[in-house]
């Protein structure tokens, strides 16, 4: 059975070539920056990202010399904008501890800071030819249905059942070969809703399949909580100038901009004087108009931001008593990097007459 499966996805292989940017060439620092962005979108998506990254940081020297800063706008929209900043740490230590030359042994790749083993093992077998599967979840769904493992992929007992399984099938394979096959195959004939099983090279032997229980592998049971956050941001402008507050504490955000914002409970639009004068640590200001704007949502893993912008328009600027707020031009608002819901609500409207 696991002959069959090798031989068959391999054929399916040959006969759907994607052609990748960033498979041009075996280089490893290429590999880790594709793997990382393509971890969070789809390759449509992913590949402009790619590009652009690559072209502003051809080399791993280049990412560790730039300011954190340009690496954040880069980006800008991605999400995960932690996974943007350990790759900056990282390409500082490959230059420091491996003289700019990326590490070619497996444990030495996985020691990297936002390294787990799906890259590792990604960069390990494209880049350097050995032989480490790599299990994500679309490696889990194949290998679950294929082989009718009906055990929840969320324990870790099943994730090791399954990287063993491809641990052998990619034993006596090109394993840089395997796992991309592999890869295409989870994310565009195996797919997670309503695969088309009729057309596919390895029904004859997938026991989801033959079981009719093809809509119920893989198995899930943990259920991510979900919390909803009602974020108030105020675009609070004086003439052809505007506020802007860099996030410094410890979150997903960090180093991003945004408007001044306060978090609510669930109301909107309550006390808008006071928040203003709450975020400024200033009393004296006069507010010349509002307008409200529609409600914005974004849903992330574990939680889901209703964000709501407030045009304020003020009479004479703010004395700015925290380092962490700028006033800038609005016209310059393009240089800053931001969360993905600002970035909608900026993008949104058209840059000649932003606010
Ligand atoms: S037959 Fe269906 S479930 Fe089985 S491997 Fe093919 S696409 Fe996946």
């Amino acid at each position: 059975m696991s002959q069959k499966f090798t031989s068959e996805l391999l054929r399916w292989y040959h006969d759907h070539p994607r052609p990748l940017p960033w498979k041009a060439d075996n280089d490893p620092y290429k590999t880790w920056v594709s793997e990382i962005i393509m971890q969070q979108t789809r390759v449509a998506q992913g590949t402009p990202y790619y590009l652009r990254f690559i072209e502003a940081f051809p080399t791993i020297d280049d990412l560790a010399n730039a300011p954190e800063s340009k690496v954040l706008k880069l980006w800008e929209g991605l999400g995960y904008y932690s996974r943007a900043r350990n790759m900056h740490f990282t390409a500082k230590q490959i230059q420091e501890t491996y003289d700019s030359v990326f590490p070619d042994a497996y444990d030495d790749i996985l020691k990297l800071k936002g390294i787990g083993p799906y890259t590792a093992a990604a960069i390990a077998s494209f880049s350097f030819g050995l032989s480490y599967p790599v299990v994500d979840g679309n490696v889990l769904r194949v290998i679950s249905r294929y082989f009718g493992i009906e055990k929840s992929i969320d324990d870790i007992q099943t994730k090791k059942e399954i990287t063993k399984i491809c641990e052998d099938l990619i034993r006596d394979v090109d394993p840089a070969v395997f796992n991309q096959a592999i890869m295409n195959f989870g994310a565009t004939q195996c797919v997670p809703k309503s695969p088309n099983c009729v057309k596919c090279y390895l029904s004859k032997e997938c026991k989801a399949y033959k079981a009719n229980s093809v809509s119920i592998i893989p198995v899930r049971t943990k259920k991510v909580k979900q919390r909803s956050r009602y974020f108030q941001y105020y675009v609070i402008v004086d003439g052809d100038h505007m506020y802007l507050r860099q996030r410094r504490n410890k979150d997903i955000w960090k180093g991003l901009y945004e408007f001044p914002m306060i978090e609510k409970d669930d109301e909107w639009h309550l006390g808008i004087q006071k928040d203003i004068a709450t975020f400024f640590e200033f009393d004296g200001i006069n507010i010349l108009s509002l307008e409200g704007h529609k409600v914005f949502k974004q849903k992330l893993t574990h939680q889901t931001i209703f964000a709501k912008f407030i045009i304020v328009e003020i009479i004479k600027p703010v004395i700015l008593e925290k380092e962490e707020i700028i006033r800038i031009k609005q016209d310059k608002i393009d240089k800053y990097s931001f969360p993905k819901t600002i970035l909608n609500y900026i993008k949104g409207k058209s840059q000649t007459t932003l606010f």
